[in-house]
């Protein structure tokens, strides 16, 4: 799937060679989620495998539309940085575009957002235990929104430098945008200004936050008109600070905007997924978020203002209340088959199996052999604990089991 993605993605751009490859397109959208919120990236926990699948993608991406690694990293995208509780090494990547205005040389406009989220049952994480939480939303939406900036921007260079960011581990704290901005890694007083892009494909009755609209003297003068000119419902914000990866570019005295398409009932929840993307409307988001950096592009400089404070949607607590409701709901609905299983190797066997239980109505037995549950494969407890993740009471469980050496196929009523 990663291979694919790639391919398929240098195939469209070399399908394109006439027009500068430029535009924000669904397709390229589409294509970067399927892959960053696909089962295999289990997540993109920070730290782990997937959240490391998901930082040599942006990579790969970078190389391929032509970005340079930072000149103080030997050439490397991957920038290593450790945490504690857990102790695990993570890694933000950063690529670099040159601008065409050499007086800009030394100022550079910076586009980022997190390529982390909650894994399976990791930082943030809401669903059940084995549930992969996918995280298409959030962050793979502002992910592939950097992708596609960075892909435009290379074939529409900019008078100002780029720098382009993808961070990890923002779901533990803003650490890697923390990390980035506390090292010397970054000349934070080269940075004009840096917008951050978390959550922005969920597109909704064409509702769009802007925060960040009070952190430099000048932001409101130059981008009031771009946003008059919006046909986006837009939610301004003045206010420097928020849950997400602006706030730390903000401690680090650097303007910072945030883009966002606000909550909803699938955050932090293993429902967020690609196929739940406003596609056309993170394209509609994307173009305004071109327009704005297009704008402060010929402004000569910025003045930075300490305008602190949450800048969030009016109605953000409002929903989070009903979102923490209906997984309160949720949680009472988790629903039990009643089987323990020993393992041998690969095989699982049922050691018991519960009276009047789920298991024991469909016919189950203590004895039968584990091949597949939900369509998948049972090979250890990890692999039974993820087919039956997430099921509620009520809903069906699909199993095929060896009993004697003959095969049968039960399903059961979760209770
Ligand atoms: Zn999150």
């Amino acid at each position: 799937m990663f291979i694919t993605s790639i391919i398929l993605l240098a195939a469209q751009s070399a399908a394109a060679p006439v027009a500068p490859a430029s535009d924000i397109r669904v397709a390229d959208l589409r294509a970067h989620i399927s892959f960053l919120a696909s089962e295999e990236l289990e997540g993109r926990e920070s730290g782990r495998e997937g959240g490391q699948l998901a930082a040599n993608y942006v990579e790969s991406n970078f190389r391929r539309v032509g970005l340079k690694p930072l000149a103080n990293q030997d050439g490397a995208y991957q920038i290593e940085f450790e945490i504690k509780r857990p102790d695990l090494t993570c890694r933000n990547v950063v690529g670099v575009l040159a601008g065409t205005n050499p007086d800009y040389a030394d100022s550079y406009i910076a586009i980022g957002g997190h390529h982390d989220h909650a894994g399976v049952g990791g930082p943030g994480a809401m669903g059940f235990p084995g549930e992969i939480h996918n995280g298409a939303d959030d962050n793979a939406s502002g992910t592939s929104g950097v992708l596609e900036l960075a892909e435009y921007y290379a074939a529409n260079p900019l008078e100002h430098p780029i720098i382009f960011m993808t961070f990890s581990a923002e779901e533990r704290g803003l650490l890697g945008s923390k990390a980035l901005v506390d090292s010397n890694v970054l000349d934070n007083d080269k940075i004009m200004f840096m917008i951050n892009l978390d959550m922005i494909g969920r597109l909704d009755e064409d509702y769009l936050f802007v925060g960040g609209l009070g952190t430099a003297t000048e932001l409101h003068d130059l981008l009031d008109p771009v946003f008059e000119k919006s046909d986006l419902e837009l939610e301004l914000n003045d206010k420097g600070e928020a849950p997400s990866d602006n706030t730390s570019f903000f401690h680090g005295g650097i303007p910072a905007l945030f883009f966002f398409t606000n909550v909803h009932a699938d955050y932090h929840m293993p429902g967020d997924d690609a196929d739940k993307i406003n596609y056309e409307g993170e394209v509609r988001v994307l173009n305004l978020v071109n327009e704005v950096i297009k704008t402060l592009d010929s402004a000569p400089s910025l003045e930075f203002v300490k305008y602190g404070g949450m800048g969030m949607p009016a109605d953000f607590d409002t929903r989070m209340r009903e979102h923490y409701r209906h997984i309160a709901e949720r949680r009472v609905m988790k629903g039990k088959l009643g089987i323990r299983a020993d393992v041998a190797g690969e095989i699982l066997t049922l050691s018991k199996v519960t009276v009047d239980s789920a298991a024991s109505e469909s016919g189950l037995m203590v004895g039968d052999v584990l091949l597949q549950v939900n369509g998948r494969d049972i090979t250890s407890m990890e692999t039974l604990r993820r087919s039956l993740a997430g099921g509620l009471v009520g809903e069906e469980v699909s199993m095929i089991v060896t009993r004697d050496g003959v095969k049968k196929t039960f399903k059961a009523t979760l209770k």
